[in-house]
């Protein structure tokens, strides 16, 4: 199995070395490449134009996340133009959010309107890898049925290459949505996002911000440990490996995991991936 890491950029530009610092581990760990995300604001987005851009010119395998929301197509291809032009050739795109959690979506009035024609633009400038958002538990703005689905296969008409899913804590969640996208043609590799519970408490509130069931058994099992961060990052350890375990047993050829820039507890997860006990003969 194979695995991507997805990184924050650094609070300031002047701090670019931090995030190429955050990296280089990742790779010699084994991970395929790095994301960079992208912010939502102003100053974030220069931000993340720039360590981008220091991750590509210091010979990082980077994919730059880009969303279409609250921005102008002339800012957005600002920065699409800069990212190509330093080599870069794989992005996660996205259309992102514009206000509060669940309110609803309104393009920009010189912007992309949608994820869809972001994709088509990117495609149309030469990108090789098209990564895209999925959700195996449905998006907020999720219109019923089996439309996701359909909004998902025209994300790979439109030139996605994969697609990469929010974060999900049961494995069965992951394979009933695979089911769906093979049943219904959607003609993507599904990678799983995995999210290592860096704090509880924060993976909790981040969650619920995003629509995504927290199940109980996960809630007890990092109860009463906020003082303990020493056994707490053994839990969050071995949970992500088990949710791993049972990907890697049904043949998932890459997970993509979301570090939040936590080093240790992404190292720890991506060592094992990247060195997996040996299956045993049956006797
Ligand atoms: P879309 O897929 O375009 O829309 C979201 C959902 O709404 C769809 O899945 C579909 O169910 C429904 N929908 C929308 N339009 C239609 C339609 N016309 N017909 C039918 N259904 C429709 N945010 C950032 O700000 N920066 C980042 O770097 C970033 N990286 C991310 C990486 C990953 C892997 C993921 C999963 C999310 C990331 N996000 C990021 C969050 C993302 O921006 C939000 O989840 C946002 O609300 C949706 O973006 P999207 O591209 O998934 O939207």
């Amino acid at each position: 199995m194979r695995y991507s890491v997805e990184i924050f950029p650094p609070k300031s530009s002047a701090d670019n070395k931090e995030v190429v610092d955050l990296s280089v581990p990742f790779l010699s760990d084994g991970a395929s490449f790095i994301s960079l995300t992208y912010g939502a604001g102003g100053s974030s987005r220069n931000r993340s134009r720039s360590a981008v851009l220091a991750m590509a010119l210091a010979g990082i395998p980077t994919a730059a996340h880009i969303t279409a929301a609250s921005a102008s197509k002339e800012d957005v291809d600002h920065s699409l133009a800069i990212w190509l032009n330093t080599g870069i050739t794989r992005f996660v795109v996205l259309r992102g959010d514009n206000g509060a959690p669940g309110a609803p979506f309104e393009a920009h009035p010189d912007g992309y309107a949608s994820s869809i024609e972001l994709i088509e633009r990117i495609a149309e400038l030469g990108a090789k890898e098209i990564s895209v958002a999925c959700y195996p538990n449905g998006h907020p703005d999720h219109q019923g049925g089996d439309s996701d689905l359909d909004y998902l296969k025209r994300k790979a008409d439109a030139g996605a290459t994969e697609a990469i899913t929010q974060f999900f804590f049961n494995a069965e969640d992951y394979f009933r949505f695979r089911d769906r996208c093979a049943d219904a043609r959607v003609g993507l590799n599904i990678v799983p996002g995995i999210l290592p519970i860096f704090n509880f408490t924060k993976v909790a509130q981040f969650a619920t911000k995003c629509g995504e069931p927290i199940p109980q058994w996960l809630t007890d099992r990092f109860a009463g440990l906020d003082a303990q961060p020493d056994v707490r990052q053994q839990v969050a350890v071995a949970s992500a490996a088990s949710l791993i375990d049972k990907l890697r047993d049904a043949d998932v050829p890459r997970v993509h995991i979301y570090s939040c820039n936590d080093s240790e507890l992404t190292r720890s997860i991506g060592r094992l991936i990247s060195f997996p006990a040996e299956k045993q003969n049956a006797a």
